[in-house]
């Protein structure tokens, strides 16, 4: 085979095999397998490279099992690589044809027609009487969906200024905001606009990429990247703001803009601004990527929280562990995810929490799915909403 793992044998052993990372791996209880986690994960690919393995099903089965949450990253010793050696790792194993045509998906999604076709369906879907649609996959992965919504893209190509402007943030909205929650992406503004600073939607944005950089397909990626920053760079901006850590890390670590970028909860923080609770009892899921690839730390979202007046914030003791979604992995990985979702909801549950809150799209998703699948009877919503009603 001509194909190589681009990457040498000394990246790969800067792995010392302490096994760490097992402790924080989302998928290792239920594989219960040495590839079940990034060391056993890491050394498939040294024996690969080194050809004393084939790339075979079982190697190719490890490797997909991972939810690229990337927690394995954040308590790593050695700071070992392990998302860039996934990434080609992943790149010489291939795609399936479920992951492609989910990243295409994204692709249409963001395109032209797509995002007429999606504004279409929301005004079309908005009369029915419930929030979700029940959606079976291929793959035997049964989700609750969100609605697309009628406001669809509608806040692309428009400026929404600060009444006393410190600077100007330029809103990367992700794929999920653009067509699903709609709404979120208008309380980012709200409350970046109440923080003083001037807000700037891109007219044509595209999918940011980290999907398809996680699976592999690097030249996709760059297509997409190129495409971004030549539309971010048409506009004059301070810094970037996310509302959804996948976005924002593969801005930061893959993009390489010169501009900061932030989570709106950074932002928030430090901010003057005060909100006014209801009386209800918060808890907190903490996004894998607002950590393990953003590097926000939890005292950012817990801090905003306690700007809050007169709710009680109750933190979930596993308030950091994945919560299963991890985009397309929910769908190729049904059963794994749904044992991973399912660890997650019942710790939410004990805290006996009214409104579950995070910061990233997709972990909204699953979570509300979560809820309904194990009828807990709570809440979800991105903190971004929940902020923008007490304001
Ligand atoms: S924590 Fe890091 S060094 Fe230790 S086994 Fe895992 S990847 Fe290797
Ligand atoms: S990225 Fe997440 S699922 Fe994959 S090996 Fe690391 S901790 Fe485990």
């Amino acid at each position: 085979m001509k194909k190589r793992i681009e990457l040498s044998l000394d990246v790969l052993q800067k792995c010392v095999k302490c096994g760490l990372c097992k402790s924080v791996c989302p998928t290792y209880p239920y594989i219960e397998e040495e590839g079940g986690y990034a060391r056993g994960r890491l050394a498939l690919a040294e024996m690969v490279l080194k050809g004393e393995m084939p790339l075979n099903w079982e190697v190719s089965s490890q490797w997909d099992a991972c939810a690229m949450c990337r927690r394995c990253e954040w308590i790593c010793p050695n700071n070992v690589e392990y998302k860039e050696i996934l990434v080609s790792a992943r790149e010489l194993q291939g795609k399936s044809i479920v992951k492609s045509l989910g990243l295409k998906a994204l692709e249409f999604i963001q395109s032209e027609v797509g995002r007429k076709v999606i504004k279409f369906a929301g005004k079309l879907v908005q009369s029915l009487p419930f929030k979700e649609i029940k959606t079976p996959f291929p793959t035997g992965a049964v989700k609750f969906m969100p609605k697309p919504t009628a406001k669809a893209f509608d806040l692309r190509g428009k400026v929404f200024k600060a009444e006393e402007e410190k600077g100007k943030l330029l809103f990367f909205t992700g794929c999920m905001i653009d067509a699903f929650y709609g709404k979120t992406g208008e309380s980012v503004i709200k409350l970046m606009n109440k923080a003083g600073y001037t807000v700037i939607v891109p007219k044509d944005i595209k999918c940011c990429g980290a999907p398809h950089y996680y699976s592999g397909d690097k030249k996709s990626f760059e297509k997409l990247k190129e495409h971004n920053l030549r539309e971010m760079e048409s506009y004059s901006f301070d810094a970037v703001v996310v509302a959804c850590p996948t976005c924002g890390g593969a801005l930061q670590e893959d993009y390489k803009i010169s501009k900061p970028v932030y989570d709106f909860a950074e932002i928030v923080f430090k901010s003057q601004i005060k909100f006014k609770g209801s009386g209800r009892i918060l808890t907190f899921h903490v996004p894998c990527h607002s950590y393990s690839a953003m590097k926000v730390k939890d005292g950012v979202f817990y801090g905003v929280m306690e700007k809050i007046e007169g709710d009680e914030v109750r933190r979930a003791q596993k308030d950091k562990s994945c919560c299963g979604f991890a985009g397309l992995f929910s769908i190729t990985n049904p059963r794994l995810s749904d044992q991973i979702q399912k660890e997650k909801i019942e710790d939410l549950k004990e805290t006996k929490a009214n409104i579950i809150l995070t910061t990233c799209p997709g972990c909204v998703l699953n979570l509300k799915d979560g809820v309904k699948k194990h009828k807990t009877g709570q809440e979800v919503m991105h903190l971004a909403d929940y902020l923008a009603e007490s304001l």
